[in-house]
């Protein structure tokens, strides 16, 4: 730990707190998060560490770069890449308006940081704008990846904040226990219409049920016809009847038609019916995506 100075916090999310820090030797602005452990684990599970250091060997342009894991009695210190921001604060330095250029791009490089992790066999889980980091020079890079899969599902912050919903969908909101990358999906769904829509969430849940009937109030309620076996999940429960918006278009006004059909394939209830991030980055909406984003 010698090796960083610590510099000032910027972050306090799910898991523990982050700051910035200088590599003594280097001069590299790094990011330093402490894991916090419960008193009553027994240190760092091994699975976790097994996972994280996956991650490590995993370098890819759209995940942040983890270049060390220190790793102490009840602490787990990460020591990433600096980002300048993650996407919650660009939004919120939006004040409405947003470039469609930049939607294209942040939702391509959010696509292809998925892709390269599904075809590793690890998942999210937990993707949401505080979880995806951004520079000055337009790139997007997913953070948090792989923890969520170590440390199981979020189900309360370290910090008092408490974990959000917005991202999940329906099948684990109905207490689906066998994730698969599916659920990223959905997450990149709806991010990608908070992008279009510069940073006004899409289904801004505040339990469980309220999450649901968002859902269900836009995309219709699905039934054993669209979504085979639904009612066998551990925790569903019938909904009324809701019949699904005729069109995007008052959903995300600003997103191209291509756009919205993308998103509409993404935001589909049964999950075996979503988009895989390989497929998403072959629709036609990126077809135009400028070559330097294709190759940054
Ligand atoms: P948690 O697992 O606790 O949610 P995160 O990795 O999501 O931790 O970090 C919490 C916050 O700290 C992020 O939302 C972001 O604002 C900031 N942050 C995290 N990592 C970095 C980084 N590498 N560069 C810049 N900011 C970061
Ligand atoms: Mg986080």
């Amino acid at each position: 730990m010698q090796k960083y100075e610590r510099l000032e916090k910027i972050g306090e999310g799910t898991y523990g707190t982050v700051f910035k820090a200088k590599n003594k030797e280097t001069q590299e602005i790094v990011a330093l998060k402490r894991v916090r452990l419960d008193d009553d684990d027994e240190g760092v599970p091994s699975s976790a560490l097994r996972e994280v250091c996956l991650l490590k060997e995993l370098p890819h342009k759209n995940i942040v770069r983890l270049h060390d894991v220190l790793h102490s009695e009840k602490k787990l210190t990460l020591v990433f890449e600096h980002c300048d921001q993650d996407l919650k604060k660009y939004f919120d330095s939006l004040n409405g308006e947003i470039d469609p250029d930049v939607v294209q791009s942040f939702m391509f490089q959010l696509l292809r940081g998925l892709s390269f992790c599904h075809s590793n066999n690890i998942l999210h889980r937990d993707l949401k704008p505080q979880n995806l980091l951004i520079n000055k020079n337009g790139e997007l890079k997913l953070a948090d990846f792989g923890l969520a899969r170590a440390f199981g599902i979020p189900v309360r912050c370290y910090s008092a904040e408490v974990v959000t919903l917005w991202y999940r969908p329906p099948d684990v909101l109905f207490g689906a226990k066998l994730y698969t990358t599916s659920i990223d999906m959905w997450s990149a769904g709806c991010i990608f219409a908070e992008l279009a829509n510069a940073g006004r969430p899409l289904f801004p849940g505040s339990d469980v049920d309220d999450q649901l009937k968002r859902i269900f109030k836009l995309l219709g309620t699905p039934t054993e016809d669209t979504w085979p076996n639904m009612s066998k999940l551990p925790e569903y429960k019938a909904f009324p009847i809701y019949h699904p918006a005729t069109s995007f278009s008052q959903v995300v006004p600003k997103l191209n038609p291509k756009g919205r059909d993308l998103l509409q394939k993404l935001l589909v209830c049964n999950p075996q019916g979503r988009l895989s991030a390989d497929e998403a980055m072959l629709h036609s909406y990126f077809q135009d995506l400028p070559a330097h984003i294709g190759n940054m």
